[in-house]
Order: C-alpha cells, then structure tokens, then sequence
C-alpha cells in the first residue's frame, strides 16, 4: 500500500476491539481488574493488559503504533510533547559527564533544554553543519549521541542522514533526528540511517492546532555498546531494543510525560490526512516562497528556491518537497511588525504544522531566551519572518503577502 491508503487501511488503521473505524478514546487513569492476581501478572508482563494511563493506553498504543508503522521503526513512545520526547530520548541515553553533538540552527526550545542539560553535566557541542568532515573532527570519547533536526525550524538547513549517521556508527555513536518539519510523508529518517526519529505531534502530525504531543520511535538497529554507554548498562541484555525498553519501562515513565489519550486520539484522526495536507501545504510554500522571491527589499529563504544552499537535498532525501516553512528577511524589526500587522490571511501565532498560515517574528518570541549569537546561528536575524504555511488558495495567500510587503514600502 502507498501512503494514504496505508493511513486509511493499513496495520494500524484497523483491528480495534469492536471494529470501529477509529480507535476509542480511553480516557481514564486507571484499568478495573477482576481480581489482583490478573493485575499481578499485568505489571509482571506476564499478561497483555493496561493498568494506569501513564504507563500505558489502548488510545496512546494506537497513535504510537501508527506513527511507527509510518516511520518504519520498532517501536513508538508517545510523550507530552514534544520537547519532553526530546528530553525523554536524551535523558535514555546520557549522563553526567557526555557529550552530544548538534548542529547549528536548531529549535529555540531545544536550545533552551541543552542548556538546561549543561546543569545537569550533559554537554552539548553546537557544530556549523552536520558534514562527514566536521562530524569526524568534532566526536571525542565522551560523545554519546548526535542530534539533527533533519529541516532544521527556521533557519531550514537540511542534515545528510546517511553521511552524519556513517560517521556517528563507525564511533559507535547513534544519530537522533527531530524530524517535525519533514513528517513522514517527506522523509524517512530511520532508512537514510538514522537510530531514532522523534517528532513534536502538535505540528503537522495533528495539523488542526488541537493538541500538544510528542513521539519517539526507535529504529532498533543501532548496536549499543554498553562500556560507552553506560546510562543503558542496566538494559545489556535487551542489546538493540535496550533504547526502547530502557526508555519505556524507564526514563519516560518516570518522568511523567505521558501524552493524553484525547491528544492520542485527535493525533491519530489528523494522520489520516497528513498526505493530503502535506501535498497542499508544500505546493503552497512553493508557489508562495517563488511568488515572494520575486519582490524586491526582502530575502526568500525556502529549499525549492533554486539557490538555496540545501536546494540538492529536495530531490534526494525529501522525496521532492521542500517543506511547509519557509521565512524571508525583512529589511528591520519595524518592518518585519508591519508586514505581519497587515496581513489578512494569517493567523499571528507561536506555532508551525498548522493548516492555516500561521506567521510569528521569532527574536521576539520563540528566541527571546536565546543569546544573540545562539539566535544568528540558529538562522534567525532581527528582521525574520518566519510563516508556517497552510491549506489556503494560494492565490489568496500570495496576493496577501504581496499587498503587506509592498504596503509596509510607503
Ligand atoms: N522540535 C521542533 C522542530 C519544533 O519546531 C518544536 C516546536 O515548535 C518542538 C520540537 C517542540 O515541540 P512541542 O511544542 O510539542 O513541545
């Protein structure tokens, strides 16, 4: 099956208890047991069951199914969102004393948890780009992970998965990749080789802006060296799932950032659509970000755009599509408001994956937290737009985006 109809009859779209056409939503905490010896065996894994929703959830498997069966893994966690499956996979594996290797242009909430990892003794290294070349000069011993975002949110640089992960294995070190802005149906991290996809479920996932969530799906092939990483020495015997199970039965339920199962359910009903919506959407982009490119006083950042740097990675490992971001520089803050002031078609808000067009300045907003240079490398400037585009005509969006910018000229 192809990707829609997979996401419509596929594995994980069918086989719920009373065939219902969708998963129920199993919204409660707890599960009644008819006596304790069955509740016994539930938490001794010797018996399939659910006992309390943190730990597990009919409606929660269902979307972590799904979204691994998409992704191609070997098993899905869904979190809370999806900064916390970000902290959940880091925490799974390092400690005190390790190191990660990110590059630059990253998420300012992600930025925000490296730092707030430094306190904790997990350094993080930021690396201009994510190269063989600059890889290799920069993992030492106490490197445990790599960590890409794969379309990096805004500044829209593109990570060679193959190239990062063959450097990231032969130092038997595993590569991460926050693939929120890709999606499944641009890219498939896990079989470009990466060890671990992980997703914030409250952006194109979901698409309707309903909930807030977050999904860490393990590639399971990654050979764990148990004397390196020692924060997974208790799992040695699980060997490749030692991530995974470490991660469940661990780190993640112990941290509490379980997803909610009304989240799990409006996440799965907004997959079904994902394809549809990613084709509309990165269509959208593109015409838009050719169209704005085109008026003068403003610098276009989008990958389809023919001279962006990260142009060559649209036909390869994005399968075509450049994305549903894109930003453009507008001269000075004053202006960068103005424009967004007047625009009719948008909504102002603080989010990205939304089917309407959503626009932000993000100095002023998502890297307010940020150093100025974290900010510059993380490819955002005093005059950013950045504008999460969604499902409207496009000959409604451009005509908008054209009036604000010219109108802000006067
Ligand atoms: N990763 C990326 C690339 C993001 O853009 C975001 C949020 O914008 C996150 C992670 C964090 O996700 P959440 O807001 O669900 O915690």
């Amino acid at each position: 099956m192809r990707f829609n109809t997979k996401l419509l009859h596929g594995k994980t779209s069918q086989g719920f208890e009373s065939g219902q056409t969708l998963p129920p939503i199993s919204q409660v905490s707890a599960f009644r047991y008819e006596s304790m010896e069955d509740l016994e065996k539930v938490f001794e894994h010797k018996k399939m069951g659910y006992a309390y929703t943190r730990i597990g959830n009919p409606t929660i498997a269902a979307f972590e199914q799904r979204i691994n069966e998409l992704e191609g893994g070997v098993g899905a966690v869904c979190t809370s969102s999806g900064m916390s499956a970000i902290a959940a996979a880091i925490l799974a594996v390092c400690e005190s004393g390790d190191e990660i290797i990110t590059g630059s242009g990253l998420y300012g909430g992600t930025i925000g948890l490296f730092h707030d990892l430094e306190k904790l003794g997990i350094h993080t290294v930021y690396a201009s780009d994510l190269s063989e070349s600059t890889l290799k000069s920069l993992i030492d011993e106490k490197t445990r992970l790599v960590f890409a975002e794969l379309i990096s949110n805004p500044s829209l640089k593109v990570v060679d998965i193959a190239g990062a992960s063959k450097v990231a294995h032969e130092a038997n070190i595993p590569l991460f990749v926050d693939s929120t802005t890709a999606t499944p149906f641009i890219a498939h991290p896990l079989l470009f080789g990466a060890d671990a996809v992980i997703h914030s479920t409250s952006k194109y996932l979901n698409g309707g802006g309903n909930s807030i969530g977050g999904v860490i799906v393990d590639g399971g092939k990654f050979k764990w060296d148990f004397e390196k990483h020692t924060a997974l020495s208790d799992y040695r015997k699980y060997g490749q799932r030692a991530f995974l199970l470490r991660l469940r039965t661990d780190i993640w339920q112990n941290l509490g950032g379980c997803m909610a199962p009304v989240n799990a359910y409006l996440s799965y009903i907004g997959t079904d659509t994902l394809g549809l919506r990613m084709e509309r959407i990165c269509s959208n982009a593109d015409k838009l970000a050719h169209a704005l490119d085109k008026l003068s006083g403003i610098e276009v950042n989008y990958l389809t755009l023919p001279n962006h740097p990260y142009h060559k990675y649209v036909e390869g490992e994005l399968g075509g599509y450049g994305g549903g971001i894109l930003s453009f520089r507008a001269g000075s803050k004053e202006r960068a408001f103005a424009i967004i002031n007047s625009l009719k078609c948008v909504c102002i808000a603080s989010n990205i994956g939304d089917i309407r067009t959503l626009v932000i300045h993000p100095a002023s907003t998502l890297y307010v937290q940020a150093s100025r240079e974290e900010m510059e490398a993380a490819g955002v400037h005093e005059d950013t737009v950045r504008v999460s585009v969604g499902i409207e005509d496009i000959e409604d969006l451009i005509e908008d985006f054209t009036q604000a910018i010219e109108s802000s000229r006067k």
